[in-house]
């Protein structure tokens, strides 16, 4: 049995090397003496050419019926030929046609709604290929980070009890006839955790039941958080901007194949992968934004198309801090130096993406939660664990939380979420 090898390495052998391929059929062309089939794995594509005179011509019968997306083993003899995708083609010598496929229901051109109910299918194509590898390349980075850093992983619940972020986004969850919640966020388990580990990280599913669709939301998103002991807000800053700039950096060494595929300009990444990134307070975004003609008042929320707008000064990501307490959330700390604002910071990406990371220093004072809690109209007994932690040794500490998908949104280029996940939740759509 000949062993296999991928299409890349394929491309690596000399001319006259014999190499067995399997994967599937992604094109096809018959042009009589001389079929052309382009073959697609894991690793990429690699041309197959059967043809009169080298091909024996059962073989060329073979390929003439190896249909779109059917699953193939073929073997042959590599050519060096420019004309072929990656300069190597292999010719046909054997072909074993391993799954024929009926009728592949993508050819091209089709809409959004009709390949969204196959994305079973369409998750094979070479663009949502190349993200699930760099999506991929991001997690092995992202966790090299944080061993590098000397951060614990850790693993919190899914189900919970309690709202992070307002229970507006909260998904119900009948939990043997007690009401339940799927997670928004680990932020509180980490908190909890920083007292055992001190300063730990996860990478796991949040759930937002968002109440408008937008390019930028998801149902279920992967959420990567951090939570520090001791971290006052700048340090966590810092800790942020190096985790992006190192991961951009990293993405850029080794997914350039990836971009590629994906025609993403890696050019306009370069200045992203140093630090320290732009800083600005929530006030100087809102004078930027009235500069420019927008229509918005010291303490409004900024939404989409603010943060848009935005982004067009900056070519790298760049913070957003200090905004006032009431636009954000119960748990972040006062600043004594600027009483009214939150030692809060979100961090935006360029190029009109937005806001990819929230994160804060935490209030560490038991009284003055509580009373946050209350001013708020929550109810202080589902926040009795969560204030537990400052009533037994509590410490300064800082956090934050990235979407994993909102990045590979920027980094990848796409203008649509559901781009950089293969199973997207939809409102209206829960299939596949
Ligand atoms: P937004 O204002 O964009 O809804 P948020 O302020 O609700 O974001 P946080 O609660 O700070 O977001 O969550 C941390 C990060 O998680 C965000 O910076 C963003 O990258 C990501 N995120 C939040 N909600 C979603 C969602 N519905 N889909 C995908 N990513 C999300
Ligand atoms: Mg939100």
């Amino acid at each position: 049995m000949a062993e296999y090898m991928s299409t890349r390495d394929v491309k690596r052998l000399e001319e006259g090397s014999k190499a067995t391929v399997r994967g599937w059929v992604y094109r096809w062309r018959d042009l009589g003496k001389r079929v052309f089939i382009v073959v697609r794995d894991s690793e990429g594509i690699l041309q197959l050419v059967a043809s009169k005179g080298f091909t024996p011509e059962d073989v060329i019968e073979k390929a003439r019926r190896a249909s779109i997306e059917s699953s193939i083993i073929a073997e042959g003899v590599v050519r060096r030929d420019r004309r072929a995708p990656g300069g190597v083609e292999l010719r046909l010598t054997n072909l074993e046609i391993v799954g024929h496929a009926e009728d592949f229901p993508i050819k091209g051109g089709e809409g959004i709604d009709y390949l969204l109910d196959i994305r079973h299918l369409w998750i094979r194509s070479r663009k949502l290929t190349a993200m699930w590898r760099l999506r991929h390349k991001a997690f092995e980075i992202f966790r090299e980070f944080f061993k590098k850093r000397g951060y614990w992983e850790v693993s919190p619940p899914m189900l919970t009890q309690a709202a992070v972020e307002g229970g507006a986004t909260l998904f119900e969850v009948n939990f043997f006839g007690k009401k339940a919640y799927l997670t928004q966020s680990a932020q509180f388990y980490l908190e909890a955790l920083i007292f055992s580990l001190e300063r730990v990280w996860t990478l796991a599913p949040s759930f937002r039941a968002e109440r408008s669709r937008t390019r930028r939301h998801l149902y279920e998103y992967w959420h990567l958080e951090a939570e520090a002991a001791w971290e006052r807000m700048d340090g966590m800053m810092r800790l942020v901007e190096d985790l992006v700039a190192y991961t951009v950096g990293r993405l850029v060494e080794t997914a350039h194949e990836e971009l590629e595929v994906l025609g993403r300009n890696v050019e306009a990444l370069e200045p992203s992968r140093k630090t320290p990134y732009p800083r600005i307070t929530y006030e100087e975004a809102i004078n930027i934004l009235k500069r420019k003609g927008v229509k918005v008042e010291y303490g409004d929320d900024l939404g989409a198309d603010e943060e848009r707008i935005l982004t067009e000064e900056f070519e790298t990501p760049f913070f957003i801090t200090h905004f006032p307490l009431e636009l954000k959330s119960f748990y972040m700390k006062e600043d004594p130096q600027r009483p009214g604002h939150a030692l809060a910071f979100d961090l935006l990406a360029p190029e009109g993406v937005g806001e990819i990371v929230g994160g804060s220093e935490r209030e560490d004072n038991y009284e003055v939660l509580r009373k946050r809690i209350e001013e708020r109209g929550y109810n202080v007994d589902d926040y009795q664990w969560y204030l537990d932690l400052r009533r037994y040794g509590s410490v300064p500490h800082s956090g934050f939380g990235l979407g994993v998908e909102r990045f590979l949104m920027w980094v990848g280029g796409r203008d649509h979420i559901r781009d950089t996940i293969p199973f997207p939740r939809f409102r209206d759509r829960i299939y596949p």
